[in-house]
């Protein structure tokens, strides 16, 4: 973390030595990383006296409900009067993993209109600065929970990290790294794991919570997905699933059940690139990973109204699943060079 960003930390500390009202936002589908730096957040500041609030736009998944706290988040989704009134009360509010308002979906237009001091705390590339009074952002980070743990290291608040607060950073970070296969090559990404575990984290048991729950249904929509939905295009070294609202109904669909799915064409040697389509109420959400240097956040902000990570990405198309990959299929030529590239030892 760089000195203005410790400089701007020093500064919310001189905010925070009042009691404020405060509510802690995050994106819309919140992932691991969202409801842990949020949960982690939340825990450290109600412990120095503010009246904390986190405001959630959507449901988490019911994979992350055990992270500590998770059930006291209001849902914008089914409590929009509370949330309104929440938001217009709070003196400050915080921003946390999403670079751009528009990323909390539904609470996008309240967020816009708040009086209260704006704090972003986020990882993701090209923040928009000028929707915050404060940023405290980098790309480099594995996730918005390691820079919270940093948010507190120069807070000079280690002390006050107890079991909830490790637990809730401790799954931002193993999910946002795909439990330590990418996002983790800094030595910080360690040393602050390190650490959490001394504080009362037991990552085994927290590996289990987050990843073997999967309902029978869930893990046989995985199975579908990659037997009868993957289509593979060798020469690109690319592979899309889709997903329709049929097949998602076929196999009771529950929030968090896509989860992961797009990473599995990945593990196939010959390819970088991985889509995934999931057909929604209005619209097709995709979601993209690469490995290597080819950069979804660059493909997906170009081509289909998203972003994200270099390796990790998410965007929307307005046009049914078919016409949808037949646009990929347009598109992937002009990148055939690019995504052409073996992974080499070292690179
Ligand atoms: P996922 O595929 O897991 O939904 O998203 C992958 C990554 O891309 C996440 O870090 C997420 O925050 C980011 N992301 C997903 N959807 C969008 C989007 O519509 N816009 C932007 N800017 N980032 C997104
Ligand atoms: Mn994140």
């Amino acid at each position: 973390m760089d000195k203005v960003q410790v400089d701007q930390i020093k500064r919310i500390k001189k905010i925070l030595s009042e009691k404020r009202k405060i509510v802690i936002t995050t994106h819309n589908n919140p992932d691991g990383d969202a409801i842990g730096s949020s949960m982690a957040l939340y825990h450290f500041l109600k412990k120095q006296g503010h009246k904390v609030d986190a405001i959630v736009p959507n449901m988490y998944p019911q994979f992350l409900a055990w992270i500590p706290g998770a059930a006291k988040m209001v849902v914008y989704e089914n409590q929009s009067a509370k949330s309104q009134t929440l938001l217009s009360q709070a003196e400050i509010v915080f921003s946390l993993d999403y670079n751009a308002i528009h990323r909390t979906g539904s609470l996008a237009d309240i967020l816009a209109r708040t009086e209260a001091t704006k704090i972003l705390i986020d990882h993701h590339i090209d923040p928009e600065i000028d929707s915050f009074d404060y940023c405290i952002s980098t790309v480099n980070t594995s996730s918005t929970a390691e820079l919270v743990y940093n948010f507190i290291e120069h807070f000079g608040g280690l002390n006050l990290i107890d079991q909830a607060i490790a637990e809730s950073l401790y799954a931002g970070i193993v999910t946002d790294t795909g439990s330590f296969s990418f996002s983790c090559n800094r030595k910080e990404t360690f040393e602050v794991t390190a650490d959490l575990i001394s504080r009362g984290v037991d990552a085994q048991k927290l590996h289990q919570l987050i990843y073997d729950t999967f309902s029978e249904n869930r893990l046989r929509l995985l199975g579908y997905a990659i037997n009868s939905r993957m289509i593979v295009w060798e020469e690109f070294k690319t592979a899309l699933i889709y997903l329709s609202k049929a097949d998602l109904m076929k196999f009771k669909f529950q929030v968090g059940d896509t989860e992961g799915i797009v990473n599995y064409p990945l593990t196939m040697e010959k390819i970088n690139q991985s889509i995934l389509l999931t057909e929604k109420e209005k619209m097709i959400r995709m979601s993209f990973r690469s490995k290597g240097h080819f950069s979804v956040n660059d493909f997906v902000r170009k081509h289909f109204n998203g972003g994200g990570h270099m390796n990790a990405a998410g965007g929307k198309s307005f046009n049914t699943i078919e016409k949808t990959i037949e646009e990929i299929k347009t598109i992937l030529p002009a990148y055939k060079k690019q995504l052409n590239y073996k992974l080499k030892y070292n690179s």
